[in-house]
């Protein structure tokens, strides 16, 4: 379902002069349908940047992607209508929710904007916002809230309403439940795992917390310094790690 082939990617610095990052070099890695593929690394080793470009928000240097068989690696050379299938077709979900929910607007308010720009046609989008709220567990009376009135956790659940919203394949998930107690990370991955059951729907989790990732991701990949180390399933990664980082990795667990 996605396919990501030999991707780099460099920053130029900020200053003139000054050098470049190479965030990510040479990574090649696949998604399959209903699939839960975990990507694991410490704080600077490209995580982020990987899922920004499975999403078309930065454009690797070099390399390819391809979702769904839309070549991701340069939306700009797209036509309208395969960039609009190429919006449908993959959706992220951020650490924070608060810095992309707008404040100012209702949670119902958010889900039928969500709603309309996939269909813009589409009819009785307040009945299916509230249909979104009730997949991720949340009554109907939330369509009236702003995220301000909400618990980290809802928060959490409103975004991947909005994710859901598009009828996605595949999620990117970037360190989702990394600001939950343990509680509540164990509520949103529960609600993942059953939407996955209902819809098959693939997910890349990326996170630094190796023990989120042996409940949920049924691969994993390991980065470190925009390079994948180890990769496989994740049981046996986590237990019998080949590569040096991935044991350190493993050892720093508290
Ligand atoms: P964290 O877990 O802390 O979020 P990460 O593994 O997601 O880290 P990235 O955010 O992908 O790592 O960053 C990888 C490298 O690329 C870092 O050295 C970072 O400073 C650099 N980088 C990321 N985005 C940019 C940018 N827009 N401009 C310049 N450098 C960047």
């Amino acid at each position: 379902l996605v396919e990501v082939d030999a991707i780099e990617k460099r920053f130029d610095g900020a200053r003139r002069g000054s050098r470049q990052v190479t965030a990510l070099d040479g990574v090649s890695l696949r998604i399959d349908a209903d699939e839960t593929v975990g990507l694991v690394g410490e704080s600077g080793s490209g995580k982020t940047t990987l899922g920004r470009c499975l999403l078309g928000l930065e454009r690797p240097t070099a390399g390819r992607i391809v979702v769904d068989g839309i070549d991701a690696s340069d939306l700009g050379a797209l036509g309208e209508a395969e960039r609009l299938r190429f919006r449908r077709t993959i959706q992220m979900v951020f650490q924070d929710p608060y810095s992309t929910l707008n404040p100012v607007r209702t949670i119902g308010a958010t889900l039928r904007e969500a709603l309309l720009v996939h269909e813009p046609r589409s009819r009785d989008v307040r009945g299916r916002a509230a249909e979104l709220l009730e997949r991720v567990g949340l009554s109907a009376a939330y369509a009236d809230r702003k995220p301000v009135a909400l618990s980290g956790g809802e928060r959490q659940r409103v975004a991947i309403a909005r994710a859901l919203a598009a009828e996605p394949r595949v999620i990117v998930c970037d360190e989702a439940v990394s600001a939950l107690d343990v509680s509540v990370q164990a509520q949103i991955l529960n609600l993942l795992a059953d939407l996955r059951r209902e819809t098959g729907i693939s997910c890349l989790f990326i996170t630094h917390d190796l023990g989120v990732v042996r409940q949920i991701a049924d691969r994993v990949y390991v980065l470190r310094q925009g390079r994948l180390v180890e990769e496989g399933v994740c049981d046996e990664v986590l237990d019998r790690p080949r590569d040096p980082y991935t044991r350190r990795l493993i050892a720093s667990i508290p």
